[in-house]
C-alpha cells in the first residue's frame, strides 16, 4: 500500500516503501530431515543375522530407546531374531566395585576368543538409575577386548527402573545371539537387586570375590552366594596368594552348609589372578564342566524355560505399572492423595485404594 504521507498534499517528503526483511530463522530448516529415518525392521534383521555389527548396534539403540516408534521397530526385530537366538552360553558376572570384574572379563574374553568364540559383553548397572550414566560394560575398561573383532561391548542401558533396564539387556541378548555371538557376558555390580535380574537371564552365574579383608563371608549377602554357580577369588598373586587360598577354603566350607542347588551342580570355588592372567583356563574349565553337567541332566533347558516365563510376567508387570503411573489423571490424583497421606489426613491404604479404584473405573469405562 502506498504510504499516506506520499499524498500530493505533503510536499518535500517522500517515504520509500520498505523492503521485505529476510526471516531470522532459516525457512529451509524444517524441510531438512532431522534424523536418519528408521530403518525397516527386515533390513535390520537381515544385517543382524549376517553378523553385521552396525545393524546390531542400531537395533540395540532402538531396544534401549523410550520412544514408542523405536520400541515398535525394536519389538519386530526381536520377534524376527528369536528363531536365530538361544545358541550361546550366557554367563553372569558379579562382584563389588574393585573386585576386578573388568580386568577379569578382559582375560576371560581373550581366552574365549583364542578358542574361536565370539563374545558380547553387556551390563546391568543399577547406579545408572541415579546418575543416568553407566560405568559397567564401558569399552575403555576392557583394553584388550575393545580392539578385537569378534567382540561386541555395550554399556548398561541407563534409563528407567531396574526391571526395565534388565528387560532391555535381556532383549539385547536375543539380538546378539542372532548375530552369532556364542558367548554372552552380563556384568553387574554385586551390591543389590541387580544380581537377581542378571541371574534370571543367564545360564551360569559367576561371583568374583576378594580375599584379605578378614571378613569375606560377612561382607557378602547370603542370597548372592546362593545364586552363584561358581565363586572365584581374584587377585591371587604376590603376597596375596595365601590369603586368597584361605578365603577359598572359607567359602568352600560355607557353601557346604547351603541346601543342594536346583541344578544338582555343586558350586566350585577357585583362585585366580585376572591381572596376571593366572588360573584363567582353570576357571573356564570349571564353566565348561558346568555346561556339560546341566546339558546332560536337562537343567539347562529347564532353566531357560523358567526364565522365559519369568520375563513374561516381568514384562506384564512393567507394562501395567507404566500404564498406571504414566496416566495424567492418575498422576494428578496421586499427587493430591499423597499430600493428604503426608499430612496424616488419610491412611496410606485408603489412599491407595482410592487411586486404584479410580484407575480401574476409568479403564472399565473405556
Ligand atoms: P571392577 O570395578 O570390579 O571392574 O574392578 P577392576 O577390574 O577395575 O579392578 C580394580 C583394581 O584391581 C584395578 O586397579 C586392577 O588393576 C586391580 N586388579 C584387578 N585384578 C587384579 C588381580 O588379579 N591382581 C591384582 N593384584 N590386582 C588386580
Amino acid at each position: 500500500m502506498e504510504h499516506p504521507e506520499n499524498d500530493s498534499k505533503y510536499t518535500g517528503l517522500t517515504v520509500n516503501s520498505g523492503v521485505a526483511q529476510p526471516p531470522s530463522v532459516n525457512p529451509y530448516l524444517n524441510l531438512r530431515p532431522r534424523r536418519k529415518p528408521l530403518p525397516p525392521p527386515s533390513e535390520l534383521v537381515e544385517g543382524i543375522v549376517k553378523g553385521d555389527i552396525t545393524a546390531l548396534a542400531r537395533a540395540v539403540t532402538l531396544v534401549e530407546s523410550m520412544q514408542p516408534a523405536h520400541q515398535a521397530v525394536a519389538q519386530e526385530v526381536i520377534e524376527k531374531c528369536l528363531p536365530h537366538s538361544g545358541n550361546s552360553r550366557r554367563i553372569g558376572i558379579t562382584g563389588v566395585p574393585g573386585a576386578g570384574k573388568s580386568t577379569s572379563i578382559d582375560e576371560f574374553g581373550m581366552h574365549i576368543l583364542k578358542r574361536g568364540g565370539k563374545l558380547a559383553v553387556l551390563a546391568i548397572d543399577p547406579s545408572s538409575e541415579r546418575t543416568k550414566g553407566s560405568i559397567l560394560g564401558d569399552k575403555t575398561r576392557m583394553e584388550k577386548l575393545s580392539v578385537q573383532n569378534d567382540v561386541f561391548i555395550r554399556p548398561s542401558p541407563s534409563a528407567g527402573s531396574l526391571g526395565g533396564v534388565a528387560r532391555k539387556t535381556r532383549e539385547t541378548i536375543v539380538l546378539c545371539e542372532a548375530a552369532g555371538f556364542d558367548n554372552i557376558f552380563v556384568e553387574t555390580v554385586g551390591v543389590g537387586q541387580s544380581e537377581t535380574a542378571v541371574h534370571s537371564m543367564v545360564d551360569f552365574f559367576l561371583l568374583i570375590q576378594l580375599a584379605g579383608t578378614g571378613d569375606e563371608l560377612q561382607g557378602i549377602k547370603r542370597g548372592i552366594m546362593e545364586m552363584a554357580d561358581g565363586i572365584v577369588i581374584n587377585k591371587c598373586d604376590g603376597d596375596n596368594v595365601d590369603r586368597a587360598k584361605l578365603a577359598a577354603a572359607q567359602f568352600r566350607s560355607a557353601l557346604m552348609l547351603f541346601p543342594p542347588t536346583e541344578s544338582g551342580w555343586t558350586p566350585e570355588v577357585l583362585c585366580y589372578s585376572g591381572y596376571y592372567g593366572l588360573g584363567i583356563a582353570e576357571v573356564w574349565d570349571m564353566i565348561d564342566r558346568y555346561f556339560e553337567f546341566v546339558q546332560g541332566n536337562g537343567y539347562f533347558d529347564e532353566r531357560r524355560r523358567k526364565q522365559a516365563r519369568y520375563w513374561m510376567y516381568e514384562t506384564i508387570n512393567e507394562q501395567l505399572r507404566n500404564n498406571f503411573y504414566q496416566n495424567p489423571d492418575v498422576q494428578e490424583l496421586l499427587l493430591a492423595k499423597e499430600q493428604r497421606v503426608l499430612s496424616n489426613e488419610l491412611s496410606s491404604f485408603i489412599a491407595a485404594r482410592d487411586v486404584t479404584d479410580f484407575y480401574f473405573k476409568m479403564k472399565n469405562e473405556k
